[in-house]
């Protein structure tokens, strides 16, 4: 039963442009992280805390949105 879009991680990196080879997690993402001027990042439990730390332009203190479930 689920009738809301599956949104895959792209942590840790962003995937933003060139950074996008970095981003290669397939899982479904769990949260999001909100960025200071770049669109929220979709990310899995296991590239929640890593993206913290290595994404672009994350706030600080962190903003997480729960987006779905495993
Ligand atoms: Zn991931």
């Amino acid at each position: 039963m689920s009738n809301h879009r599956t949104v895959r991680c792209r942590g840790p990196y962003g995937g933003e442009g060139a950074q996008a080879v970095g981003t290669d997690c397939s899982d479904p993402a769990v949260f999001e992280v909100a960025r200071y001027d770049l669109p929220s990042l979709p990310v899995c439990p296991i590239h929640l805390g890593p993206s913290l730390l290595v994404a672009s332009r994350v706030l600080w203190p962190p903003e997480i949105r729960l987006i779905g479930r495993p």
